[in-house]
C-alpha cells in the first residue's frame, strides 16, 4: 500500500476496504451485491439506519437534529444553505478562512445579502481570526464558518458561541477528527470523501426548526425538509458510498470513537510539525503556529525546484499526495482518520533524508 497522503479522496482504513471486499459480490447470502439491490428493500435500509444511528452515536448529535445523506459533494452544499436558510431582507456572515470559505460566500452571494464577520485574507490565510474578532449582527440568519481549511492548512481550534444566531459549519475535511459539541452548531455539513468514506455522499446534520421551510422558491431535491421527511430516501441515494461510511464508523468506534481518533490525529500532527520545526528552516510551516490544522499539514521549502524534488522523489519511494494545492504551492500531508501513524513517520524519516542530501 502508498503512504497515502492524499487531500481527497483520501485514505480509508486498509481494514474497511478488505470487509467490503469480502461482501463486494456477494451480500448478506441475498445473490447480489449491495449495489444491485433496491434501495427500499430491508437489508439496504438495515445499513442506512445503523449507518445513521452510527454517525448519531459517535458524534453524540443530539434529539432535534436531522441526519441527511445527500448528493452534489459540500459544493452543493454551498448553494443550498442559503436557499434554505437566507430569507430576503437577512444577511448571511461568514468568516473568511481561505479557498474554501471564499468558495461559500461567492456561491451564498448568488442567493442573498452576505457580510463578512471576519477575514484573514491580508495575511494569505495563513490564520483562524481570534473568536474576539468576530462581528456579525444579532439578527443574522447564520454564521458561516469553514472548521479545517483543506488548502491552507488551519483549523479551528475552538468554535465561537453564537448566541441566537445560527452556527453553520463546513466540516468537510476534519468531520470525526475529535470530539465536538454539536449542540452548538444549527448546520454542520461535509463530503464524506475525506473523513467519513468515499466521495458520492455528503452529510447534513441540522436542527430540524431550521428547516421546516426554505427561504426562496428552492427545487425538491435542494429542500433540506424534502430529505428530512423521507429519512433520506426521497429518490435513490448512493447507496454503496453511504454503507462504506457505515464501514468506516465501525471502524472509528473500534479504534475509540472521536476521542480515539483526536489522540491518533494529534500524535501525528505533532510528529509531522515537530519534524518542520526542527529543520532548522528546512522546511517551513506555511500555516500560523496557533491555527495549524490536524488533518493538513503545509509546509514550503526553500525554492520550487527543492519542493518538485521533494515531490518526485517522495513519489518513487511510495508516497502519494504530498504536493500542496496550485493555489498555495509548496507541499501538504493530508494526515486523515484513517492515515496511520507508520505512514507519517516514513514521511518523517524521508524528511530527514532529504534534508540531509540537499540541505
Ligand atoms: N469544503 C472543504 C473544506 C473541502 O475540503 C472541500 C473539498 O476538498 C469542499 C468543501 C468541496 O467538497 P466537494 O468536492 O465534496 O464538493
Amino acid at each position: 500500500r502508498a503512504y497515502n497522503f492524499n487531500p481527497g479522496p483520501a485514505a480509508l482504513p486498509l481494514e474497511v476496504l478488505e470487509r467490503a471486499q469480502q461482501k463486494f459480490v456477494e451480500f448478506e447470502n441475498s445473490g447480489m451485491s449491495l449495489m444491485e439491490m433496491s434501495h427500499r428493500g430491508a437489508i439496504y435500509e438495515k445499513v442506512h439506519f445503523e449507518t445513521e444511528a452510527l454517525l448519531r452515536e459517535l458524534m453524540s448529535i443530539p434529539e432535534g437534529y436531522k441526519v441527511l445523506f445527500v448528493q452534489g459533494g459540500a459544493s452543493t452544499q454551498f448553494a443550498m444553505v442559503p436557499m434554505n436558510l437566507l430569507p430576503p431582507g437577512k444577511t448571511a456572515s461568514f468568516v473568511a478562512t481561505g479557498s474554501w470559505a471564499t468558495k461559500a460566500i461567492q456561491e451564498a452571494k448568488l442567493f442573498g445579502e452576505t457580510a463578512i464577520a471576519a477575514s484573514s485574507e491580508a495575511d494569505a490565510y495563513k490564520r483562524i481570526p481570534a473568536i474576539g474578532e468576530l462581528e456579525y449582527p444579532s439578527d443574522a440568519a447564520y454564521l458561516h464558518i469553514t472548521s479545517n481549511e483543506t488548502i491552507e492548512g488551519t483549523q479551528w481550534a475552538e468554535y465561537p458561541d453564537t448566541g441566537i444566531v445560527p452556527l453553520v459549519a463546513d466540516l468537510s475535511s476534519d468531520i470525526l477528527c475529535r470530539p465536538i459539541d454539536v449542540s452548538k452548531f444549527a448546520l454542520i455539513y461535509a463530503g464524506a470523501q475525506k473523513n467519513l468514506g468515499p466521495s458520492g455522499v455528503t452529510i447534513v446534520i441540522v436542527r430540524e426548526d431550521l428547516i421546516a421551510k426554505p427561504s426562496i422558491t428552492v427545487a425538491t431535491m435542494l429542500r433540506y425538509d424534502t430529505h428530512a421527511k423521507n429519512d433520506s430516501l426521497y429518490n435513490t441515494p448512493p447507496s454503496f458510498a453511504i454503507y462504506m461510511v457505515g464501514e468506516v464508523l465501525k471502524w472509528v468506534k473500534e479504534n475509540g470513537g472521536a476521542a480515539g481518533m483526536e489522540a491518533r490525529n494529534r500524535e501525528k500532527a505533532e510528529l509531522l510539525y515537530a519534524a518542520i520545526d526542527g529543520s532548522n528552516g528546512f522546511y517551513n510551516g506555511f500555516a500560523d503556529k496557533g491555527s495549524r490544522s490536524i488533518m493538513n499539514v503545509t509546509f514550503t521549502l526553500g525554492n520550487k525546484d527543492l519542493e518538485g524534488a521533494f515531490v518526485k522523489e517522495s513519489e518513487t519511494l511510495g508516497f502519494s499526495g504530498l504536493k500542496g494545492h496550485r493555489s498555495v504551492g509548496g507541499l501538504r500531508a493530508s494526515i486523515y482518520n484513517a492515515v496511520p501513524l507508520e505512514s507519517v513517520q516514513a514521511l518523517v524519516a524521508f524528511m530527514a533524508d532529504f534534508q540531509r542530501r540537499n540541505g
